[in-house]
């Protein structure tokens, strides 16, 4: 009896320990799956983090290096977000984030625009001056976010400088404005005379003879005017190829000298070309011979009626040439010394036009020493006359692409030449 009940209870306890065992080795399983997936789980989480933190760092790196302005505000009008752009343009002290919009701008329109817009809802664009000396004008765009409910949630203000496009168009209508005058004048002059020829006015030969002149020296104006505009043109558009060679400076310009020595008015002045042989920039010779004809002939026209006009030339350092044009003229006053490189610019509009000049030539003297990489500058002193000084490249270039190498600008202005 006993070894039976004995071997029933064994049975029983084995088979008990077996079940105890299957649930516990099921508990083991069941607890390292889900540790796993805890485990899986935070890394999830651990890379959504990372994603959205370097979504978020992203963003921020866009907004801050946008040249527009951006600002974001609550339903509220606190200020939820400002990038850099928009706190410079509207000068805001540091630390805006929370504070309410209209206090901290505090220009009446912009305002005005904020509040319509939060009202309103939609997109609302108003062009707006911003105070300062500087005048900057700027487009501002508000966006209303709006709930399904129709309640503004926030603002998205977008700011744009219209500064630089505004001076553009200022400077185009300038130069249409100015071409049309300049055309405008020996246009009606020619005119006038042919009408009067026309008419029958004068029958003396003499007289008739200076009519026909009067109109052929107007006619020439009107082409040198039209070539000077064509070449601008070009210039601007950079449609002009530069071809840069090695350059002999002094027989370049000899060779500007003999064909300025033909004119009438160039007779009476002595000019001198003083570069020493040997020197050579890297140019475009029809571009530079330009430069020169310019600068000598202004020298001619508004320098002294028997005066000495002299060009010389050093080396400022391996990879620099500078070049001068001196004259002993009446000279240029100290107020005009930025502006005579305007288009159009003339310290006396009279004698400009009396010598031919269209008042293009020093603009297009700078665009095409800037070309080439260099600089060019006026010294003058009043009684005592006008020293143009510009710096080309030296040829040969030492190191780099010899075929497009154009060097770096000199890293100070150099030193005036002893006279
Ligand atoms: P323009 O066709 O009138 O000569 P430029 O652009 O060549 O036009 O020159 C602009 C103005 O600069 C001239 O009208 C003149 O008043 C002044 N200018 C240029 N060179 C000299 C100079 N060497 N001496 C005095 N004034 C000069």
């Amino acid at each position: 009896m006993w070894p039976t009940i004995a071997i029933v209870a064994i049975g029983i306890a084995a088979v008990l320990g077996g079940l105890w065992w299957r649930s516990r080795r099921g508990r083991l399983e069941s607890e390292a799956r889900a540790g796993r997936r805890i485990r899986e789980l935070e890394d999830e989480i651990g890379s959504l983090k990372d994603n959205t933190g370097r979504r978020l760092h992203r963003h921020q790196v866009f907004l801050e290096s946008m040249s527009d302005g951006v600002m974001l505000v609550d339903a509220e009008g606190r200020i939820e977000l400002v990038n850099a752009a928009f706190t410079r343009m509207f000068a805001l002290p540091p630390e805006v984030i929370g504070r309410q919009a209209e206090d901290t701008l505090r220009l009446p329109e912009f305002i005005r625009l904020l509040r319509r817009a939060h009202e309103g809802g939609g997109v609302l664009d108003a062009e707006i001056e911003l105070p300062g000396v500087d005048h900057r004008l700027v487009q501002v765009s508000v966006t209303a976010m709006r709930e399904t409910k129709g309640r503004t949630s926030g603002l998205v203000v977008l700011v744009h400088d219209l500064t630089r496009l505004k001076q553009l168009e200022n400077t185009r209508r300038d130069f249409v404005a100015n071409v049309s005058h300049e055309l405008r004048t020996p246009l009606s002059l020619i005119k006038g005379f042919v009408e009067t020829l026309l008419l029958g006015g004068p029958h003396d030969a003499e007289t008739v003879e200076r009519f026909l002149k009067t109109i052929q020296k107007h006619a020439d104006r009107l082409a040198f005017l039209i070539e000077d505009l064509l070449t601008i043109s070009k210039l601007e558009s950079g449609a002009l190829a530069m071809h840069l060679e090695p350059l002999p400076l002094r027989p370049l310009v000899d060779h500007v000298l003999e064909d300025l020595q033909g004119r009438q008015r160039s007779r009476t002045v002595r000019l001198e070309n003083g570069i020493a042989a040997g020197l050579e920039v890297r140019g475009d010779a029809d571009r530079l011979q330009q430069v020169f004809s310019n600068l000598i002939d202004n020298a001619i026209k508004y320098g002294r009626k028997d005066g000495r006009v002299e060009i010389g030339a050093r080396r400022i350092n391996g990879k620099w040439i500078e070049v001068w044009i001196r004259d002993d003229g009446p000279g240029i006053p100290p107020e005009a010394l930025n502006r005579i490189y305007e288009r159009f610019y003339r310290v006396d509009k009279a004698r400009s036009r009396e010598q031919g000049g269209t008042g293009l030539g020093l603009a297009i003297v700078k665009h095409i020493v800037q070309s080439h990489g260099g600089e060019v500058c006026t010294e003058s002193e009043i009684g005592r006359g006008t020293v143009f000084r510009l710096t080309l490249p030296a040829a040969p270039i030492p190191t780099g692409d010899p075929a497009s190498a154009i060097p770096t600008k000199p890293a100070s202005p150099p030193e005036p030449p002893v006279n």
